[in-house]
């Protein structure tokens, strides 16, 4: 770990005085202000807005009120912005309020408009040679890493990281090799087991994560389903017909931390500031597609120039404010609510081989940042209550702007 610690901007939702001067807006105007001083942007820079835009019903996404400002903010310091994201993901943007004329920039889908605008890039890990990397963040001379922090299945957390990870690629790299790379130890030995009881295995899965081929004798475990509540392998009794590795777990957190070095690699380092945005902090990530209630209190907002940083600065934020208990899905039967265990809420709440801080430990050994942070807050509210608000002035007739 380096001994230098890097900047973490946080501003909070909690204000200390009732006026728009002590505001969350303002909070993110000023992080984002102070970002874009230490990133060069030359007149007419190509600025890739990375953001997740959701999918079908998923209406948790970073509002775009807080996207319009940073698109401005972008454009006052030069730069031409676009929001991008994969492409069904921008063509159904406009269902969850998201439009070139409500964001104020265009919305390219990132991969090209059938999927296709990628360009290899080598890996050799674990078998998988190349991922595609996604075209519009070749093209682009800045980045902005625009992250909705909020739990995910397969991981435990998705943030700056995972945006980058899985959000910068086609839809079959996605899917296939990132996604897929935990699928690549068997879990299903057919010479240990009988198909009576695999189709047990099946039924006995609390979380259904089960599936079986009866024709192929094949029992798949989608792990990113799986909560590891370790259920199957009792059932196995020692037989050995089951089989579940830490190691095809932490396989996904490097696999998300190899894509990452792998978009980065496109731009010069002081080109990316990232922005986690920590509100709607649900269990599963919006690429589900459908509401849920926070199982974490809204926090804020943190920028930074260190993706390392900015990440165990939220993961740090989301432990100390901890579970909402009673908005834990009802279906979630194995949840580790022992306040003695040192557990992060999001290990709690996905099973303890998803450590959301493991990725961005990789990304911390690859040299792409530190953890070692410095959270600098922002228009606090003990700062802002102590500030002489503006003069109110009430409106004497209706304001168009
Ligand atoms: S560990 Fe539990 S959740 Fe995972 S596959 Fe086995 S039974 Fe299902």
């Amino acid at each position: 770990m380096s001994s230098e610690k890097s900047k973490v901007y946080f501003g909070s939702f909690q204000h200390g005085r009732s006026s728009t001067f002590a505001s969350f807006a303002a909070k993110l105007d000023k992080i984002v202000e102070l970002l874009l001083e230490e990133t060069p942007i030359e007149k007419k820079d190509k600025v890739a807005v990375k953001m997740h835009l959701g999918f079908s019903d998923g209406y948790q996404t970073i509002p775009v009120f807080f996207v319009r400002r940073i698109v401005e903010a972008i454009k006052k310091a030069g730069g031409y912005p676009f929001v991008t994201d994969n492409p069904t993901s921008v063509y159904n943007a406009v269902n969850r309020g998201y439009t070139s004329e409500t964001c104020g920039c265009p919305i390219i889908p990132i991969a090209g408009v059938k999927d296709g605008y990628t360009k290899p890039v080598e890996i050799n890990y674990r078998g998988i040679d190349t991922l595609d990397l996604a075209g519009a963040l070749i093209d682009a001379d800045v980045l902005v890493d625009l992250a909705h922090a909020k739990g995910h299945g397969a991981c435990g957390y998705g943030g700056a990281i995972k945006n980058l990870a899985l959000g910068g690629y086609s839809g079959p790299t996605r899917w296939r090799k990132i996604h897929g790379v935990s699928s690549l130890d068997e879990y299903w030995d057919k010479a240990k087991g009988t198909p009576e009881l695999a189709k047990k295995l099946v039924e006995s899965c609390p979380y259904g994560a089960l599936s079986y081929d009866e024709e192929k004798d094949n029992l798949r475990r989608n792990y990113h389903d799986c909560r590891q509540c370790m259920t199957c392998l009792e059932i196995d009794g020692g037989l050995g017909a089951v089989k579940l590795p830490r190691e095809s777990y932490t396989a996904f957190q490097e696999m998300m931390a190899i894509a990452t070095q792998k978009v980065l690699e496109t731009f010069k380092p002081e080109k990316v500031m990232y922005i986690n945005i920590l509100n709607q902090i649900t269990t599963y990530c919006d690429c589900l597609g459908f509401g849920q209630l926070p199982i974490v209190n809204d926090i804020g907002a943190v920028g930074s120039k260190d993706i390392v940083a900015i990440e165990t600065a939220t993961l740090d934020l989301i432990k100390k404010e901890g579970l909402i208990e009673k908005n834990i899905p009802s279906y979630f039967k194995h949840v580790n609510l022992d306040p003695k265990a040192d557990l992060h809420p999001f290990t709690r709440v996905h099973g303890p081989y998803k450590d959301p801080y493991e990725t961005v430990q990789f990304v911390e050994k690859m040299g792409l940042g530190t953890s070692n942070y410095e959270l600098i807050e922002i228009l606090s509210p003990e700062e802002t209550a102590k500030m002489e608000p503006p003069k109110r002035v009430f409106e004497g007739e209706p304001t168009f702007f």
